[in-house]
């Protein structure tokens, strides 16, 4: 088992996680509430795995270069604002865990004003930081109709074995 570690100041941020060979396909919105009455999908990855996920995720955004021939996929990160397709431009390879395995680890950001209606849109920028020292590491995904995950930035964190 491994744990993720803050880059910056040797801080746990995850409970323990096994790596998953690959991220699995993202389960679809069912419109249900959960336990805690958030409306958000399934989580991607279960409590206790991770996974680096190849594609771009999360900020910046930019407009997609050919919406005509924009397909709709789970696995893109992309949204719908003023009838323009944005796709993500971020980093690739970010790691991909249960936003419950990071409990007590991480706390949101200071400088995200992001709104959401039940959840983070994860939409501007990493939105969690290291309960430690502060530094920016991840992007958490918690609104409702969108995917539950948490992604760290590769660069922000270690991958330390326990
Ligand atoms: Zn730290």
């Amino acid at each position: 088992m491994n744990v993720l570690v803050c880059a910056a100041c040797g801080r746990r941020l995850s409970e323990p996680l096994r790596l998953l060979p690959e991220l699995s396909e993202r389960p679809e919105y069912d419109g249900l509430k959960n336990p805690d009455g958030s409306r958000h999908a399934p989580s991607t990855v279960r409590r206790g795995t991770y996974a680096v996920d190849p594609e771009p995720c999360g900020a910046p955004y930019a407009p997609h270069p050919d919406p005509e021939s924009y397909e709709f996929r789970s696995a893109t990160d992309s949204y719908l604002l003023n009838g323009e397709i944005l796709v993500s431009a971020g980093p690739r390879d970010t790691l991909v865990v249960h936003p419950e395995d990071t409990l007590g680890h991480l706390v949101h950001n200071p400088a995200s004003a992001e709104f959401g209606c039940c959840g983070a849109p994860g939409r501007e920028g990493p939105n969690q930081v290291c309960d430690g020292c502060g530094a920016v590491v991840a992007t958490r995904f918690s609104e409702c109709y969108g995917r539950y995950e948490t992604h760290f930035l590769p660069d922000a964190v270690q991958v330390a074995a326990v």
